[in-house]
């Protein structure tokens, strides 16, 4: 037992601490490529055109109100997010052996289908991408499971993804452990396995009796094109394999602060989606009771509504800036003579690139031009704009030539 005065200080995490020092800086030319927002070439906030027009006329429907919504949230929406994961023809869906549960955003889909597996099923063991988004490790352990281990991803030195090292640590995992896979624009480094190498990773999982936990916190992020970033989680369900998906809607429809999510459930038989959905009943029930309407209900209204659903180009204009922003970067530096190989920041995708900086460099480029970014050297594409593009390459150039 722990006295709350001998409480130890907690330690800070990394992402909101590099934010906030962004924040409190008052450099004119500080620069923040730190935490995952999307920003505007202006480097504002985007509110998605689709999503205020929604927004408008939901608040003028006096048919809507405050009630509670059902435990597993609106049916309307979490049916539209399995059908734009899997696609509405998906045999799963057409045979009845995918669900979906709205969940609290992507953070609340990861606890809410750890804890079920964790608590209800007995999962023990789950797997991490070396390395992974920083919050997996703790959502699961929090979620009741007890062991935690790496898998092999990220070759450093050749600055691409490490599938012997990935199939081999698959390959040495104990049956029933659970496998967290980027479903697409892998965070934070921005590298995702080709069809290919997913169909090898896919052949291993099925073959060792491991499960896939997938997490999707950015479809439509890496291509633009929902259909082309889900060919992952879409390949595993059409093999027939018992799965999850945590979806995130804060990134594709800009609604980070609305905790908008859903869990898909892919099951074998249909027959045992009744009793899954009634066990994840009581999970949820026991942990937040319901999920919140405004966001859930504006994706619903999107995603059911054919002619809003087609301005959802917005995705598209959001995935082009950071192309552009990716191929911009790269060409100044190659321009620049910066050393080093640069292809990466265009082979890269999805939000993130990992730039290969090490940490030193790092702390010069926040010391030295207010250039703030992770450790790691994982940058957020969507902090560069056409303003302040010149500055950045200038400033990793002379960074580098140290
Ligand atoms: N998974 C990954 C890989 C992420 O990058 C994020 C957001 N940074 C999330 C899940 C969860 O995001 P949210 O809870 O905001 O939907």
């Amino acid at each position: 037992m722990c006295g709350i005065n001998s409480m130890k200080l907690g330690p800070p995490i990394e992402v909101f601490a590099v934010n906030k020092a962004y924040l409190d800086d008052t450099h004119p030319d500080k620069v923040n490529l730190s935490i995952g927002a999307y920003r505007t070439d202006e480097g504002k906030p985007w509110v998605l055109p689709v999503v205020r027009k929604t927004e408008l006329q939901l608040a003028n429907d006096e048919t809507l109100n405050h009630e509670y919504l059902p435990v597993l949230g609106l049916e309307a929406f979490s049916s539209a997010a399995t059908s734009m994961l899997l696609g509405a023809d998906h045999s799963a869906i057409l045979e009845g052996r995918a669900f979906g549960v709205q969940t609290l955003s992507g953070t609340g889909a990861l606890r809410v289908g750890a804890e079920f597996l964790a608590r209800q099923l007995g999962y023990k063991t789950f797997y991490f991408s070396q390395p992974t988004w920083e919050n997996h490790r703790l959502v699961f352990l929090n979620s009741g499971f007890t062991e935690p281990r790496e898998y092999r991803y990220w070759d450093a030195n050749n600055r691409t993804l490490d599938l012997n090292g990935f199939l081999e640590d698959l390959q040495g995992a104990p049956e029933n452990s659970v496998i967290i896979l980027h479903a697409c624009a892998h965070n934070p480094t921005g590298c995702d396995p080709t069809h290919e190498q997913w169909e090898k990773i896919a052949q291993v999982i099925e073959e060792k009796k491991l499960f896939p936990f997938f997490d999707s916190a950015y479809q439509g992020f890496a291509s633009g094109e929902l259909e082309k970033d889900a060919w992952a989680v879409r390949y595993f369900a059409s093999r027939g394999l018992e799965m999850v998906c945590a979806q995130s809607f804060a990134k594709n429809f800009g609604l980070y602060n609305e905790r908008v999510g859903n869990i898909t459930v892919i099951l074998k038989d249909k027959q045992d989606l009744i009793p899954v959905k009634s066990q994840l009943t009581l999970t949820v029930r026991g942990m937040y009771s319901n999920p919140p309407n405004h966001g859930g209900r504006i994706v619903a209204t999107v995603l059911n509504n054919p002619q809003l659903y087609d301005e959802k180009e917005s995705i598209r204009t959001m995935a082009n800036r950071i192309l552009s922003m990716r191929s911009g970067l790269k060409e100044r530096l190659q321009r620049l003579g910066t050393p080093g190989t640069w292809d990466h920041i265009t082979s890269q995708i999805g939000m993130f690139s990992y730039t290969g900086l090490s940490p030193r460099q790092v702390e010069h480029l926040v010391n030295n031009y207010h250039i703030y970014l992770l450790k790691s050297g994982r940058i957020n594409m969507c902090g560069i704009s056409t303003k302040n593009i010149d500055y950045v390459a200038k400033a990793i150039n002379e960074t580098v030539l140290l």
